[in-house]
C-alpha cells in the first residue's frame, strides 16, 4: 500500500472516530484527540556503514514513537529500499492502537531503514543493523521503546541488535528488544502466535454473533507464515478449510481439504498447481466463494470497491494489514457482512512479544502451553471489550468500535498523566 493509501485510510478512520465521539457525547473532546494526530517523537538519522570492498556508505533510518502514553513505544523496524518517514508514522499511530486495543501496556512505534537486504552480504547487514542501533541507542530501552521484526528483518538481526545495545550499556538487557530466536531471549509460540490469536478473536465473534463454528467453512487467502498455521489451527479446530491460495495459485474444495497435505504438496511443487485433493480456481474467486469465513492473510486491498459486492462469506477476518479498503469496507457494512478489524484480528503476534518481553524482565520463561494459554486469555479478553463497545452501536462497524476502544483507552492514560 502506498503512503497515500495508508495515510487515507488513517484519516478516514480518525475522522470516523471523532464523529462517533461526538455522536457518543463521550467525554472527550475533538481537542483531546489532538494529541494523537502527530507522533510523540520522530527520529532521523544517517549513519555510514562499511561495505565489503572497503568504501562507506550513507545509510538513512527513522524511529517513529507515536505515543507513550500507555507504556514504552513498541513496534518493528523493517530494511526496505522503501522505508518512508509518512508511512513509518502512520503505521506507528496503527500500533498505538494495536496495542490499546488489546489493553497490553505499551504505545506504538515504527522504524526502518532505508535498504535492500538482498543487495547486503551478510557481514555487510549485521554492521548495517549494529550501527543503527548505535544511533538510536539513547532512544530505546526497555522502558523506553521496544523494537521488534518487521519486513525483512529476522530473529538474528534483533539478536545482533540486542548484542550492540547491550556493549553500549555494559549489561545484560534481552528485554530491549523482541522477536529474539527461542533459546536467546525468544518467546515459545512467537511463530504462530498471530494466527492462534486470530483464531480465538474468530471464534469469540462466532459465539457472540451465534454462528456454529463446528463445520464452519473458511476460504483462506494467503498461505505464508499467517495464513498456513492459521488453516491448520482452524483445521485442527473443526473447522472446514475449503480453499487456500497464494500468489500464484488457488484451490477450492466444497468438502475440505486436508491443510497437512496441501501445505506439503506446494513445499515440494513450489506451487498448489496439479493438488489432487482440490480444484484449481482463479485467486480473485477465492474471495467470492460461498463460506461463513473468508480469512485474508496476504497482503493490503484483497477486497476493494471492485469486489465487495460479490463477496458471500458471513464473516470476514482480516489477517493481513488493510485488506479491506474503505470503500469496500463501507459496501461490506451496507451489506452487513462483519468485518472483524487488522488491529484485533492480527494483533495475537504483538501480544506474544509483551510476553516475551515480561519472560525477559523478570528472568522466568514460560513453556508454550502457557504461552498459548495467556495469548487466549488477552485475545478474548480483547475481543469482549471491543464487543460491548460494538454493541453500543451496532449501526457502526467493528472496526469503529475498536479503533474508539482503543482511543479513549489512549485518551484516558493521556489524561490520568495529566497532559490534556
Ligand atoms: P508471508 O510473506 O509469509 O506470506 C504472505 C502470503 O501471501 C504468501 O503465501 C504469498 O504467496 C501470499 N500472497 C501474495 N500475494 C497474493 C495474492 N495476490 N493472492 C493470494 N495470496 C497471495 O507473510 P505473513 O507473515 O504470513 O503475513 C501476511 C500478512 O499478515 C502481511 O500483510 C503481514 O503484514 C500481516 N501480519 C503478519 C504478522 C506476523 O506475525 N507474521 C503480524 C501482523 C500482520
Amino acid at each position: 500500500m502506498n503512503d497515500e493509501t495508508i495515510c487515507k485510510t488513517c484519516v478516514i478512520q480518525l475522522d470516523k472516530v471523532s464523529s462517533t465521539f461526538q455522536q457518543a457525547s463521550v467525554a472527550h473532546s475533538l481537542t483531546q484527540l489532538d494529541i494523537l494526530k502527530k507522533p510523540r517523537k520522530v527520529i532521523n538519522v544517517n549513519f555510514p556503514v562499511k561495505m565489503d570492498d572497503g568504501s562507506i556508505k550513507i545509510f538513512s533510518g527513522y524511529r517513529v514513537q507515536y505515543s507513550n502514553a500507555r507504556g514504552p513505544a513498541k513496534g518493528g523496524l523493517r530494511f526496505h529500499p522503501e522505508v518512508h518517514l509518512e508511512e513509518i508514522k502512520v503505521l506507528a499511530f496503527l500500533m498505538s492502537l494495536k496495542c490499546a486495543v488489546i489493553n497490553i501496556p505499551y504505545g506504538g512505534a515504527k522504524g526502518g531503514v532505508v535498504c535492500d537486504p538482498k543487495q547486503l552480504s551478510q557481514g555487510e547487514l549485521e554492521r548495517l543493523s549494529r550501527a543503527f542501533i548505535r544511533e538510536i541507542a539513547v532512544d530505546i530501552g526497555p522502558h523506553v521503546d521496544v523494537p521488534a521484526p518487521d519486513v525483512n528483518t529476522t530473529g538474528q538481526i534483533m539478536d545482533w541488535m540486542r548484542d550492540e545495545y547491550e556493549k553500549i550499556i555494559g549489561k545484560p538487557c534481552p528485554a530491549v528488544i523482541t522477536g529474539k530466536p527461542v533459546g536467546k531471549g525468544g518467546s515459545k509460540g512467537r511463530e504462530y502466535s498471530t494466527s492462534l490469536g486470530g483464531m480465538h478473536v474468530l471464534k469469540a465473534f462466532m459465539d457472540h454473533l451465534k454462528l456454529n463454528q463446528k463445520g464452519a467453512t473458511v476460504a483462506v487467502q494467503g498461505f505464508g507464515n499467517v495464513g498456513y498455521h492459521l488453516a491448520r489451527l482452524l483445521e485442527q479446530d473443526g473447522f472446514v478449510v475449503v480453499a487456500v491460495s497464494d500468489s500464484q495459485s488457488a484451490i477450492y474444495n466444497p468438502k475440505g481439504m486436508s491443510i497437512a497435505k496441501a501445505s506439503a504438496y506446494k513445499e515440494k511443487n513450489k506451487s498448489f498447481k496439479g493438488f489432487p485433493d482440490a480444484k484449481l480456481i482463479a485467486q480473485n474467486e477465492l474471495l467470492e466463494l460461498p463460506v461463513d469465513i473468508l480469512a485474508l492473510a496476504a497482503l493490503e486491498n484483497a477486497v476493494t470497491e471492485n469486489n465487495a459486492k460479490k463477496i458471500q462469506a458471513k464473516l470476514i477476518l482480516e489477517m493481513a494489514n488493510a485488506p479491506v479498503s474503505p470503500e469496500a469496507d463501507e459496501i461490506l457494512a451496507q451489506r452487513s457482512i462483519p468485518v472483524i478489524p487488522d488491529i484485533l484480528a492480527n494483533a495475537g503476534g504483538v501480544g506474544v512479544s509483551y510476553f516475551e518481553w515480561k519472560q525477559n524482565l523478570d528472568g522466568k520463561y514460560w513453556s508454550e502451553d502457557e504461552v498459548n494459554a495467556q495469548l487466549k486469555t488477552l485475545m478474548t479478553n480483547a475481543t469482549r471489550d471491543v464487543i460491548t463497545q460494538w454493541s453500543k452501536n451496532k449501526k457502526a462497524t467493528i472496526r469503529n468500535a475498536a479503533y474508539v476502544l482503543a482511543i479513549q483507552r489512549i485518551v484516558e492514560a493521556e489524561k490520568k498523566r495529566g497532559n490534556i
